[in-house]
């Protein structure tokens, strides 16, 4: 028997930042906080301050979360410095998905975030296939959730499949880890993919 092997690329696309827990004074609690996609440039002389701005999901409260603190003007790229006036979206994502600084910064962060995979190439059905992922943001997406969601079966019945060797992983990431940009997934049997 012969055994097809083709490649499929998924791209994980985000489609919204994450959400920062933090104690709001307003509310007088714990709070969640949006990021508002907009930064604020405070230039005072020839020294720049950067935040980026958060807003509480319940009264508008915001926090700021710094990106710039104190930088000569001389200092700053000019391209990165108008980025930054004309709230350039990649540069704010780019921001809002340090999930580790906004973690140290934070209470939490929740990075339970709504994305879309799209599929490259929609060949199915096949006796093997690998699955190409790309991913631009890291916000903790698990290997084995993401398999569950494109071969659209159970988490418990990706680990059987991962113990039972069905899958290879390139580079060898174990099925708990997170999702990484270029990850492989070869996938042995039978499967209709999303
Ligand atoms: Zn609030």
């Amino acid at each position: 028997m012969s055994y097809l092997n083709h490649e499929v690329t998924y791209e994980i696309i985000a489609q919204e930042t994450p959400n920062v827990i933090r104690n709001c004074r307003n509310c007088k609690r714990s709070s969640e906080y949006f990021c508002s996609e907009r930064f604020r440039v405070n230039a005072n002389q020839k020294v720049v301050d950067v935040w980026l701005i958060y807003k509480c999901v319940h009264c508008e409260g915001t926090w700021n979360c710094p990106i710039l603190t104190r930088v000569h003007v001389n200092r700053l790229d000019p391209l990165l410095h108008q980025k930054f006036m004309n709230n350039d979206k990649e540069t704010i994502w780019n921001h809002a998905f340090q999930i580790n600084k906004l973690r140290r910064l934070c209470d939490a962060v929740n990075n339970d975030i709504n994305y879309e995979l799209r599929k490259e190439k929609s060949d199915s059905n096949l006796n093997e296939v690998t699955i190409r992922i790309c991913c631009k943001y890291d916000f903790g997406l698990r290997v084995d959730r993401l398999i569950a969601e494109i071969l659209n079966i159970s988490r418990s019945k990706v680990n059987k499949m991962a113990k039972a060797e069905m899958f290879l992983l390139n580079p060898n990431l174990s099925m708990k880890s997170n999702v990484i940009n270029n990850l492989q997934i070869t996938v042995k049997g039978k499967y209709e993919l999303k």
